[in-house]
């Protein structure tokens, strides 16, 4: 039988593009549908305008600790939407690029919402339908909102929150996550008043019992209010802003935004998944074995939509193995081990491995090294906060299983890092390496004494 096309992929953001792309390379005939813009979460409304917001928020600091170096700085003012204007020309560049590179690969875009009809169908918003002998979904997925709040209306959603036409002076954000935790130290470090409300007992579920609670004094330190184990019962529109109430007895608080950051779903709602016979999992995510391959044989699906690790890199990863795999004769699959990771938090984590619970959990004999300290700019320049450092090593095998970080450049160091701990590096073998002075990161090189030892234990 033949096709209109050899792939049709439904969604250009990260693992689209990527399949696409590499899929056109070897030769495959590829058409690849969007329905907003080219580039997706990561590139329009994720890691890259977050980042640039990030890098925005850290001149407040670095304007205070000139002083300790002898610099007077002027009154340092900040203009939102002169920020907001650059932010958005530069997404547009890249989003240019993204569909230039797609274009020059050979993909036909075609700019409006894809569904699927059957297994080997797609009908465009136009009416128009395409036959493909293989199917990609990457749709990503969409900012969860809590619809049963009263005055949910009233809230934003990571989506917005990038095209504020104001600076909110007063915020509430609700959620415990890496982003709701990197919003409230951005609008913390653009002069917000900044209140992060999570249900939960700490934030950052999931990360290493120690990098939660330095985070945790951090945030608090730059007067980010914590309110934990509490929940919004309504949000109301009132003269002076929106009030903001509590289940759990927190006195009601006005803010100017309330960001909801409460989690992600993935997008398979409408996307004529039925039609086909694809299988969804428990949060709605299309179901895949490790070569991504649904139930269907003619249809795969790579990255958020099949919320396996929602990062960038993974779906570029997923899209660029099922391509090589499909298309280029090279089959391989995309690694979710020891994936490293950063939370663009002020002061940043980075962090790859398992947690010290995860690796106690595991039953081996666990080394602990823990190290906290004022990094050497924050003597002179009078700043409090704390950079923490930990390693995990196995107390038999002396392999690093685990390393988090938080301080300035967390992010960089744990890129570098995990090649170690992917490589299974030990203990000895970090100890052996010859130390950079003077940086933080030597830090990771120069622990000599364990501040805990687990010996080896039953796993239940
Ligand atoms: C605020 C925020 C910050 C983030 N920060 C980071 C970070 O720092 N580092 C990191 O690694 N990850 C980060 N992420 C996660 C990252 O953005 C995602 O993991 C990544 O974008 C997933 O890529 P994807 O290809 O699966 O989906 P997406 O990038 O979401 O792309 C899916 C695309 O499909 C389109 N689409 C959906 N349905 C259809 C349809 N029916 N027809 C046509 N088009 C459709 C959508 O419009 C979208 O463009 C962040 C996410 C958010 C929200």
């Amino acid at each position: 039988m033949s096709y209109d096309v050899d792939l049709f992929v439904i969604g250009g953001g990260s693992g689209g593009v990527r399949a696409a792309r590499i899929a056109a390379t070897h030769g495959a005939k590829v058409m690849l549908a969007e329905e907003y813009r080219m580039g997706g979460t990561c590139v329009i409304r994720g890691c890259v305008p977050k980042k640039l917001m990030v890098y925005a928020s850290q001149y407040h600091e670095h304007f205070e600790d000139a002083a300790g170096f002898g610099w007077t700085v002027g009154p340092a003012t900040f203009d939102w939407p002169t920020f907001i204007a650059a932010k958005d020309k530069e997404i547009g560049r890249l989003e240019g690029i993204y569909a230039s590179n797609l274009a020059k690969a050979g993909v036909e875009i075609v700019s409006q919402r894809a569904t699927i009809t059957g297994p080997n169908s797609v009908r465009l918003a136009d009416g128009r339908t395409v036959t493909a002998k293989l199917i990609l979904v990457a749709t990503g997925a969409a900012p969860s909102m809590d619809s049963t709040l009263p005055g949910s209306e009233l809230t934003i959603s990571s989506n917005e929150v990038f095209h504020l036409a104001k600076q909110p002076k007063r915020i509430v954000i609700a959620g415990g996550g890496y982003i709701a935790v990197e919003f409230a130290g951005v609008f913390a470090g653009l002069g917000s008043e900044v209140t992060l409300v999570y249900r939960g007992a700490k934030i950052l579920r999931g990360f290493d019992e120690d990098l939660r609670d330095h985070l945790m004094a951090e945030y608090a330190r730059k007067g980010i209010r914590l309110i934990m184990n509490e929940t919004f019962s309504a949000i109301e529109k009132t003269a002076d802003g929106l009030a903001v109430r509590f289940r759990n007895g927190h006195e009601t608080i006005v803010a100017d935004q309330v960001l909801m950051a409460i989690g992600r779903r993935p997008n398979t709602k409408g996307l004529g998944l039925e039609a086909a016979g694809v299988a969804l999992g428990r949060n709605g995510e299309i179901a895949v074995d490790t070569d991504s391959r649904t139930n269907a044989p003619s249809i795969y699906a790579v990255g958020d939509v099949t919320d396996r690790v929602n990062l960038t890199p993974v779906a570029i990863r997923e899209g660029h193995a099922f391509a090589d795999s499909l298309f280029g004769g090279k089959s391989w699959t995309a690694d979710h081990a020891t994936i490293p990771t950063a939370v663009f938090s002020e002061p940043e984590i980075g962090t790859v491995g398992l947690t010290e619970e995860q690796a106690r959990l595991t039953g081996r004999a666990v080394d602990v090294y823990k190290a906290t300290f004022r990094p050497m700019k924050n003597t002179i320049s009078g700043r409090e906060s704390r950079m923490l450092m930990k390693l995990l090593v196995d107390g038999e095998t002396d392999k690093v299983l685990g390393v988090h970080i938080c301080g300035p450049d967390a992010g960089e160091m744990i890129q570098l890092v995990g090649i170690a701990v992917k490589i299974g590096a030990t203990k000895a073998q970090f100890d052996a390496t010859m130390a950079v002075h003077p940086t933080a990161a030597e830090e990771l090189v120069t622990m000599r004494t364990p501040s805990a030892k687990y010996a080896r234990s039953a796993v239940n």
